[in-house]
């Protein structure tokens, strides 16, 4: 297949129904509970309920929706940094759109902005960098945010701004990694996930082979997947397909832009530039072991913690935010007392409605979900 169209052809979508609920049905012969899919990206969390896919299939699967999207894992205390940094009169501080509405404790980046702070959207860590080259006597600061698939322009834009010596820009990094969070999830002691639809753009950068535990050790499959309708029912068909047959292994129904070894020009700016931390804190699942990444101390005159000292407080989300559920794959998101009443995508009061690929908006925008429903 070539064109997008391709890949929502209702008749080849209609022929994956077919076989995905025969599929279905065999393995439910021997269980008595749902299959259990996560979907580990938001992207493929958006896709789904954008093109309705879950109400297609039949009820005997189930998605349970996972960590990866950045913005939504993004703890609180971390966005109180990000506003503490921006009110600094020296700063002009650059973010993603998609970072500018998270709730902090006190205020977002953008009631910041409205503020009086000096809080600008770029479409890129080059877009912060040309702002330090044309404002010399201001300190640009880069909110580093996401996954392996945004850490290779961030690292890259450090050697960069190295390159040229410009000293007026740094990155507050809070680039996380996907692996250690699927093995926390594996581990939790509630788990009762399937198979996995794997992460199609972080796959593009590491590859497929550091999944290779998931099925070694967990007995679970992986399918590395693609974002268009097509993608996700052939991915959930091929993960049906090693349920049904007893096999746990990695595929990647993703090849077209996936690279079996990942990128490794991407993956050599990341290691020269990151380390990995210690731990790192997540919004609703806490402190993951080496999730996350830091500027090397060769680079640390580009790292915004060691410039201006961040004091990252840890602050629990609100009480009746239920965020941390939801991500765990515990309950739906029309099931937090807070959906679709105090908290909508206007009114966000968790990460998880900000983002277009957060659960609770992708449930909001696309999910039929009835208020009279909501508890
Ligand atoms: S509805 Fe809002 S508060 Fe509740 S889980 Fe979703 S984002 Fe969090």
């Amino acid at each position: 297949m070539r064109f997008v169209d391709e890949f929502r052809d209702p008749v080849r979508a209609g022929y994956l129904l077919r076989e995905i609920e025969g599929l279905a049905e065999t393995i439910m012969r021997d269980r008595d509970r749902t299959i259990v899919i996560m979907e580990v990206c938001g992207g493929h969390t958006h896709s789904i309920f954008r093109y309705g896919i879950e109400k297609m299939l039949p009820r005997s699967i189930e998605f349970a929706h996972g960590p990866g999207c950045p913005v939504c894992v993004l703890p609180m205390g971390r966005v109180d940094d990000c506003v503490a940094l921006a009110e600094r009169p020296e700063v002009i501080f650059t973010t993603f759109g998609d970072a500018m509405r998270v709730p902090g404790s006190r205020v977002s980046l953008l009631g910041a902005k409205a503020a009086g702070a000096d809080v600008r959207m770029v479409y890129s860590p080059l877009d912060a960098l040309a702002l330090a080259r044309a404002n010399p006597a201001r300190e640009v600061v880069f909110f580093g945010l996401g996954f392996e698939t945004t850490m290779p322009s961030t690292a890259l834009t450090i050697l960069q701004a190295q390159a040229e010596g410009i000293r007026n820009f740094s990155l507050f990094c809070n680039h996380i990694t996907i692996i250690p969070t699927i093995k926390a999830i594996l581990d939790s002691p509630d788990m009762r996930i399937d198979g996995f639809l794997g992460p199609g753009h972080v796959s593009m950068v590491i590859g497929t082979e550091p999944y290779d535990f998931i099925a070694r050790d967990y007995h679970r499959p992986l399918v590395v997947a693609g974002f268009e309708p097509l993608d996700v029912l052939h991915s959930v068909w091929m993960v049906l397909r090693q349920i049904a047959e007893g096999r746990a292994e990695i595929e990647n129904q993703y090849a077209r832009i996936v690279p079996e070894k990942g990128n490794p020009a991407s993956l050599s700016a990341v290691t020269e530039v990151f380390e990995l931390r210690e731990f790192f804190e997540w919004r609703g699942l806490g402190s993951i072991d080496h999730s996350g990444v830091r500027v090397r101390e060769r680079y640390a005159a580009w790292d915004a913690e060691r410039k201006f000292a961040v004091a990252s407080p840890s602050i629990p989300d609100p009480k009746a935010c239920q965020c941390g559920e939801v991500l765990k794959g515990a309950i739906k998101p029309w099931q937090c007392k807070l959906f679709g009443r105090a908290c909508t995508p206007e009114t966000p009061m968790g990460a998880l409605m900000v983002s277009s690929e957060g659960a609770c908006a992708a449930y909001y925008q696309y999910g039929g979900v009835e208020l009279e429903q909501v508890p």
